[in-house]
């Protein structure tokens, strides 16, 4: 796809500053779906990232892309998916309290790995509650079409079919549209049929196809802090990561999307410290396993069967996600002999209440990475959380049962927080005691500074996040070019 108006900036040596309409911290989901939607508007921005290119494979696409084919997924996409992820600005270990959290530091964050799932929230329960609900339900619509979110992958495949029908018979009487149903996916085939995966390519889409540049985004450079002159930003200082080189972004306005841990450490380091900056984390509890497909499932598939996604969505009876959905790391224990299109590997995500005492730490005036502040969490479920956990684990069992080959074991895992990577509410919506920013994403206390990306859910959720704070971010994106 060609993205016309995006231009990579390697080689910096001669710009000790650069200007643009705005400036975006971080080229991940929030970053990148903040810049396009601006270059839509017709917008420059300067997006600082202090990852590199991930891949040659096309600007921003997904890696997936160069791995077309579902046995390939073990072998080939995931060892790279995990050798991608690492912990928080490439420290030699995860924050103990968060010990299953990695990010990818790249250009285009976790999306370039992410595994499409486009699941849309239960507004009843998950949506943010400083947005109306239509154009909630609108902006959702927005992001799932802009992610080329689609719930056809799989129709004609024959496991897709009997795994519809057999979990389909197994959960009824769930809420109207919340039933057993097609993953929705951010896929779509190109013009020779082949499936393409959606990265930030497609947050970026639709820029002008002509005339100058409206992103420039800038590899290898870490932001240090936002420049603020009562209450307005004006500037991002930055640093290369390799060489420690300065650089200096004069925008009109600064939207910080650098990730659930690095976005409030730079509002910290900028001086930008409401009460609820780095509290009320909270993440998805994951349960998952692999199973071997019973015979009523894999009767009829062919070896070149259709992939498969199947989706029980959460609602408010059932505050769980459940996805259904082919493997790509390797599962400890797992008969290894099994072929690749007989398995299928469960996930669950289960809410976790937001709680103020979940929190980060920054380390006043001692260095961290980048030469932000050292960070720490303490993160611990509580008795609803675990209660919730207990359940998860006994509807995964159910749920395994109904789709298994129970001659082989099931061997079913809680992954440590922070593993579903899923990381959320560092920089929350709310007012101005629970939230750090107001529901366009404004930073409390500024005219002109925003937050993007994961950090903003305030809300108990257990849908992946990725379609949620897509939506969010275009509705900041919106009121950036309306605030200038
Ligand atoms: C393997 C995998 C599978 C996933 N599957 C799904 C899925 O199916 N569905 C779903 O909804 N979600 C999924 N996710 C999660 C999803 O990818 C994330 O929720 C989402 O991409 C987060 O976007 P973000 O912008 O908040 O953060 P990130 O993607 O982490 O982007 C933040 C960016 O900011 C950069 N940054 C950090 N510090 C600085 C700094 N100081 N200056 C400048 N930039 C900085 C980082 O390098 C990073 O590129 C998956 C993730 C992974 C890794």
């Amino acid at each position: 796809m060609p993205l016309h108006h995006v231009e990579v900036w390697n080689d910096l040596s001669d710009a000790g500053t650069l200007t643009a309409d705005v400036a975006v911290i971080g080229s991940g989901a929030g970053g990148a779906a903040v810049a396009g939607e601006l270059s839509r508007a017709g917008l420059s921005t300067v997006v600082l990232e202090p990852g590199d290119i991930p891949h040659p494979y096309g600007f921003g696409a997904h890696l997936r892309n160069a791995y077309p084919v579902e046995e390939d997924l073990g072998t080939g996409f995931g060892p790279r998916v995990l050798e991608a992820l690492v912990p928080y600005a490439r420290a030699a270990a995860t924050l103990p309290a968060l010990r299953g959290q990695r990010f990818a530091h790249a250009v285009g964050g976790m999306m370039s790995y992410w595994s499409h799932v486009c699941a849309v929230p239960d507004h009843a329960t998950e949506a943010e509650p400083s947005v109306p609900e239509a154009e909630m339900r609108a902006l959702w619509a927005e992001a799932a079409r802009l992610l080329w979110s689609n719930s056809t992958v799989g129709a004609a495949g024959v496991r897709q079919r009997h795994l519809r029908r057999l979990l389909g018979q197994e959960f009824t009487g769930l809420p109207e549209g919340r039933g057993v149903q097609p993953l929705p996916v951010g896929m779509r085939e190109d013009a020779s049929g082949q499936a393409r995966y959606s990265g930030i390519d497609a947050l970026l889409d639709g820029g002008q196809s002509t005339g100058p540049a409206t992103v420039g985004i800038v590899p290898g450079y870490a932001a240090r802090q936002v420049v603020l002159t009562g209450g307005r930003a004006t500037a991002v200082l930055a640093g290369a990561v390799a060489g420690g080189r300065a650089l200096r972004v004069e925008a009109d306005a600064v939207v910080v999307a650098a990730g659930a841990l690095g976005s409030p450490a730079i509002l910290h380091a900028s001086g930008v410290r409401p009460p609820a900056l780095g509290r009320y984390l909270t993440d998805h509890s994951m349960v998952s396993s692999r199973v071997r497909l019973s015979a009523g499932v894999r009767e009829g598939a062919t070896a070149d069967d259709a992939s498969f996604g199947v989706w029980i969505p959460s609602s408010g009876e059932r505050p769980l996600h459940t996805q259904i959905v082919p493997g790509w790391t390797e599962v400890a224990g797992f008969d290894r002999s099994v072929p690749a299109r007989e398995t299928a590997d469960i996930g669950q995500f289960v809410a976790v209440d937001p709680d103020p005492d979940n929190r980060l730490v920054f380390g006043e005036g001692k260095p961290g990475p980048w030469g932000l502040p050292s960070v720490s969490a303490r993160f611990e479920l509580g008795a609803a959380d675990r209660d919730r956990v207990r359940a998860a684990v006994a509807d995964h069992v159910r749920v395994a049962d109904t789709i298994r080959d129970t001659s082989h074991g099931l061997g079913v895992s809680v992954a440590p927080p922070g593993g579903s990577l899923h990381l959320m509410g560092s920089t929350r919506l709310g007012t101005e005691e629970t939230g750090v920013a107001d529901g366009n994403g404004r930073v409390w206390g500024t005219d002109n500074l925003y937050v993007a990306g994961n950090g903003v859910v305030s809300t108990r959720t257990t849908s992946n996040p990725t379609l949620n704070v897509v939506a969010l971010a275009l509705r900041t994106a919106r009121a950036v070019a309306q605030g200038r």
